[in-house]
């Protein structure tokens, strides 16, 4: 029986682990499909407190994993299909063939930005294709790109990157912004934003070197298409947080995102914590799920001692 089980291993999961491991829980990290999380997937990370320098993002996790196994931390690969609370307040957790039993369980899966699902996409991320903005906006400076996507999101981001690019596209599939009319009046009236209404991306179009050089557009209310001269592409078309296999274990919004209780990490069923981009569609941000992952660690620690 473990006394805490960590799942996943981005920023909160490996956080979470380097505060369990020094509180002598040697905590069991089960690391899913994507080991390290989201940062793996960028290049640069300027904006993580203690590297003036800057640090590339698999680097960042590579270390955040040795600080957890330095204190003790275990990992495992298991991507896990459900979790159970049983009659005596203890968790069974399932994968595949596997099953592990612990006394509390963080939940830091995180959220997987939505993409397209153009052919080449997998190879230009980090390559001229990225969701983040507060990322990777500051590598395009004086050069046009285009942000996919009407929502909230993709106005904030859009709006950020004018600080940097010379010109940024939104493009959207429909005609009207589904962004509150704040954040969509604040865009539209930007000199640097230019809405390309009912189009889509149909194809990401790259230079010899890989990287990305434009975009082919499809009118889709009269199906011409054009292309786009960009440098880089920032797909906002939503997250789609990794909570499906908890149930009704947590109460979730209506986009999948973990209800937390009140200032807390801990969820509705007592034992079961939840930090990071699982729970967070608002900041979304490195340090932020490192801030939830000590903070579900301390809120464990916290849960163990009273129990026991
Ligand atoms: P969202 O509100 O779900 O918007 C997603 C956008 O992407 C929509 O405009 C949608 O088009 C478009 N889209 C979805 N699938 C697409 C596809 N396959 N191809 C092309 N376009 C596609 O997501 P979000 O902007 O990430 O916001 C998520 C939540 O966070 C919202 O509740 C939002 O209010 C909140 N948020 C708040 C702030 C803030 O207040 N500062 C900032 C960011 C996010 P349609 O409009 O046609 O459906």
């Amino acid at each position: 029986m473990e006394n805490v089980i960590i799942i996943g291993t981005g920023c909160a999961g490996y956080t979470a682990a380097i505060y369990t491991a020094r509180a002598n829980l040697s905590p069991l990290l089960l690391s899913g499909t994507q080991p390290g999380g989201q940062l793996t997937t960028t290049t640069e990370v300027e904006n993580f407190p203690g590297f003036p320098q800057g640090i590339m993002g698999p680097e960042l996790m590579m270390n955040m994993q040795s600080q957890a196994e330095k204190f003790g931390a275990r990992i495992a690969w298991a991507s896990v299909e459900s979790v159970e609370k049983r009659a005596d307040g203890t968790f069974l957790l399932k994968a595949g063939e596997e099953s592990f039993e612990a006394k509390t369980v963080i939940i830091a899966t995180g959220a997987a930005p939505r993409h397209l699902g153009l052919p080449n996409e997998k190879q230009l991320i980090g390559h001229g294709l990225t969701s983040c903005a507060t990322c990777d906006g500051a590598f395009y400076r004086d050069v046009p790109v285009a942000v996919i996507g009407g929502g909230d999101s993709a106005c904030e981001e859009a709006g950020f990157l004018t600080r940097f690019a010379s010109k940024v596209y939104l493009i959207h599939r429909r005609e009207e912004l589904r962004a509150s009319k704040i954040m969509a009046d604040r865009a539209l009236a930007n000199p640097k934003i230019e809405p390309v209404w009912n189009s889509g991306v149909t194809e990401y179009l790259t230079d010899d070197k890989g990287e990305m050089r434009a975009v082919e557009i499809t009118n889709l209310v009269t199906g011409e298409k054009s292309e786009l001269d960009v440098a880089c592409v920032f797909v906002a078309i939503g997250h789609v947080p990794n909570s499906a296999f908890l149930g009704d274990l947590v109460d979730k919004d209506e986009n999948g995102y973990i209800l937390q209780n009140p200032g807390r990490t801990s969820t509705k069923t007592p034992g079961l914590f939840a930090a990071g981009d699982v729970a967070d569609h608002f900041y979304r941000q490195a340090i932020t799920a490192a801030g939830q992952g000590c903070a579900a660690a301390l809120e464990a620690e916290r849960f163990l001692s009273e129990h026991e």
